[in-house]
């Protein structure tokens, strides 16, 4: 039996996170949790939190760490997360929600938190062309020649670009990752729970490295 896992990955938009969370979650079948995720298929249900969430999320700002973290507390109770573990994706993203976090798995620590890594420059290029699908997630590369929404190869859901994957929003999500996130990289550093791994080079590659990254620390 391959043995579960309790993962923060940490990282800027367009690191990569997505692609290499759904690859972790198969490989150490725990639940990728992203809270994004969460968010946006609560703007499809048009619940209230999605209504409230639309309009931070779409301006490239950031839900209130309260909310954020009855979301998390919620969803880590739940068995999966309490029996094998699981991957954090997006979750925390302030120093308050990692204070909160640590005080939510006290009796089940974080076995690592792993920054990955990516220029800046990369990023803004990854983020341009990335297309998503709506109802599972799936992240593809688009080369422009395709025509929107097409279909899923995953779910024959429509694949989409995001609505906060405009210039403007793509500008200011990286803005606020370097002043409420990467404090975050410093707090783990401290505490000895994090890994730096470098997000460049093929999905393949990167996902052997954090796989390494794992497996070293457990
Ligand atoms: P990205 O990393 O590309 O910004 P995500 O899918 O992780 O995308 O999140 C999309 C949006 O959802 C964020 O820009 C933010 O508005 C909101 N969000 C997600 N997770 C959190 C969180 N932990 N705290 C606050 N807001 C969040
Ligand atoms: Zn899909």
């Amino acid at each position: 039996m391959v043995p579960g896992a309790r993962l923060i990955l940490l990282g800027r938009q367009g690191a990569g996170k997505g692609t290499q969370c759904a690859r972790l979650s198969r490989h150490f079948v725990v639940p990728h949790i992203s809270t994004g995720d969460v968010l946006r298929a609560a703007v499809r249900e048009g619940s209230e939190l999605g209504r409230m969430a639309k309009s931070v999320m779409d301006g490239g700002g950031l839900v209130g760490d309260e909310i954020m973290v009855g979301i998390v507390r919620h969803r880590l109770s739940q068995t999966d997360a309490q029996g094998r573990g699981y991957i954090l994706d997006g979750f925390p993203r302030t120093v308050p929600q990692a204070i909160a976090l640590d005080e939510i798995t006290a009796d089940r620590p974080l076995d690592v938190v792993i920054d990955l890594e990516v220029p800046s420059e990369l990023v803004l290029q990854r983020l341009s062309a990335r297309r998503v699908c709506r109802d599972c997630g799936t992240n593809y590369i688009a080369t422009g020649a395709e025509h929107l929404p097409w279909l899923c190869d995953v779910c024959g859901g429509d694949v989409m670009q995001r609505d906060d994957d405009t210039p403007e929003a793509i500008g200011k999500r990286l803005d606020l990752y370097e002043q409420q996130t990467s404090p975050l990289i410093e707090f783990y550093a401290e505490t000895g729970r994090l890994v730096v791994v470098d997000g460049v080079g093929t999905p393949d590659q990167v996902f052997h490295r954090l796989t390494d990254a794992v497996t070293s620390r457990r």
